[in-house]
């Protein structure tokens, strides 16, 4: 049994992780989540630069989907809500497929929701559609759901998991200074409930052959960079924060200005909930009471 599926077992033999039957889709318990709201409570620490907090649901509008250009780039991991929209006959037919086992999911239509596939995603429109920005830029608290379409039995690949986020549009001075200072920030977090990382330059998964070149360029200009503690994997961590960089891209796209008229730069900063509770557990102990003291205690106090 390789290490993925041997930490999965662990997990549920715990309790910590509950199995739904689908790879990358789990219950979890209290004692789990219990570690996440503690995180939680340490990045609201950390953080305390009064950024405005939003909660979005972990579906978006898929108008604002499509404009993204999300499909352009990662067409595989991209959810969508589809629903029955038919009459009563059209039913009929659904129950006879489903009764003789046929596919009765080809006939279930688009809804005007598609599954967030990132914190941020539904955040640029809202804040363009509020006018230009104030002199001080803005800064932006997210937690959401995301979907992500490959299921795994690596605990640390969930199709549907949480990510906190903070997002900050300015000049690209104001961006990149944000996003080091969360890099800077991520490494002492991590030091304080005793995991060792590292940070790395990284790309996203970005599809096909085109997308070995967006991948590539990305990683030349250092746009995105990853903070990775080993979970299932020593020779491959997994990132369990990452640092993004998008120039100008989503303040063009979204028509995001600054209160001198020009477009705005955009940074945002992910911590992946669920790896980093994992990284806890993988690290410290299935047995939260047996963890370090001083992890404790920058968890509970
Ligand atoms: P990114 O947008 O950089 O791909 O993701 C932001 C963060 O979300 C990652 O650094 C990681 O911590 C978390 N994340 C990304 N993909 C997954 C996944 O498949 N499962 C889990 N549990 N977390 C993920
Ligand atoms: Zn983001």
């Amino acid at each position: 049994m390789d290490m993925q599926t041997s930490f999965l077992d662990r997990l549920f033999d715990a309790g910590l992780l509950i199995d739904t039957g689908v790879d990358g889709l789990y219950g979890r318990s209290g004692q789990f989540e219990d570690v996440i709201a503690a995180f939680e409570r340490l990045i609201d620490r950390f953080a305390d630069d009064n950024a405005e907090v939003i909660r979005f649901p972990p579906g978006m509008s898929r108008a604002i989907f499509e404009k993204s250009g999300y499909m352009k780039s990662f067409p595989q991991l991209a959810g969508t809500v589809h629903s029955f929209c038919g009459g009563e006959l059209d039913h009929m037919s659904l129950l006879k497929c489903m009764e003789v086992g046929d596919d009765w999911t080809k006939d279930q239509k688009a809804t005007d929701i598609a599954l967030t596939p990132a914190a941020c995603y539904p955040l640029y429109p809202t804040i363009a559609r509020r006018g230009r920005l104030p002199a001080t830029g803005g800064l932006f608290d997210l937690q959401s759901y995301c979907f992500r379409h490959e299921p795994s039995k690596d605990p640390a690949r969930q199709q549907l998991f949480r990510m906190r986020e903070y997002v900050c549009m300015g000049t690209e001075e104001q961006v990149t200074e944000f996003r080091q200072s969360w890099m800077d920030r991520g490494v002492k977090m991590m030091e304080a409930v005793g995991l060792d990382v590292v940070i790395d330059v990284a790309n996203d998964p970005f599809f096909g052959r085109a997308g070995k070149m967006l991948a590539n360029n990305q990683r030349d200009q250092n746009l995105k960079f990853e903070l990775l503690i080993p979970i299932t994997s020593t020779a491959q961590p997994s990132a369990c924060m990452s640092f993004n960089y998008h120039q100008d891209a989503f303040g063009t796209k979204w028509g995001l200005e600054l209160d001198d008229g020009s477009v705005a730069h955009t940074a945002c900063v992910g911590f992946g909930l669920e790896r980093i509770a994992l990284a806890l557990f993988h690290h410290h102990g299935l047995d939260v009471t047996e963890w370090p003291v001083a992890a404790r205690k920058a968890l509970w106090g």
